[in-house]
């Protein structure tokens, strides 16, 4: 859905998550570093759970999205604008850069409380040798067309 400027509505957010040296597969659960979230629905306002290591594990990199074709360079710029985010371009795909230049996760999600489809961001990747970073990047509302990538 966009808004009547035919850009992406979403709720920016920008939380860095986890940063030090265990990769994904030692963050989450009820051991490891929190990692989910509350953020506001993009369109009603309440509060909606992400589980940022979900959006990574489960989500769709925005790279292999833009260049398996999932998602188009016009969604992924909307996504970038709403989120504050930048796109970059390799090997003539244009694509979703994650916070700090990390890989950038879609997953799609519904509001318990208005059923709108989102698509949640999280940023995540090796920041600098043996240092990994999580971001949770913000909600945008999923595109009508079916342009967002679906959870999985
Ligand atoms: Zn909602």
């Amino acid at each position: 859905m966009a808004d009547d400027d035919g850009q992406t509505v979403g709720v920016r957010d920008g939380r860095r998550l986890y940063d030090g040296i265990d990769e994904l597969d030692r963050l989450g659960g009820p051991n490891g570093e929190p990692t989910t979230v509350t953020a506001p629905c993009p369109v009603c306002d309440t509060a909606v759970v992400v589980d940022a290591v979900a959006v990574v594990e489960r989500g769709d990199s925005a790279f292999a999205a833009a260049r398996e074709g999932r998602i188009g360079a016009d969604a992924l710029a909307s996504i970038a604008s709403a989120l504050g985010l930048t796109m970059g371009a390799f090997d003539g795909v244009a694509y979703l850069r994650g916070r700090h230049g990390l890989t950038a996760h879609l997953l799609g999600h519904t509001c318990a409380t208005c059923g709108s489809r989102l698509t949640a961001v999280a940023s995540y990747g090796e920041f600098q040798p043996a240092r990994w970073q999580l971001w949770f990047d913000g909600l945008v509302v999923a595109g009508d067309d079916g342009e967002h990538p679906s959870p999985r």
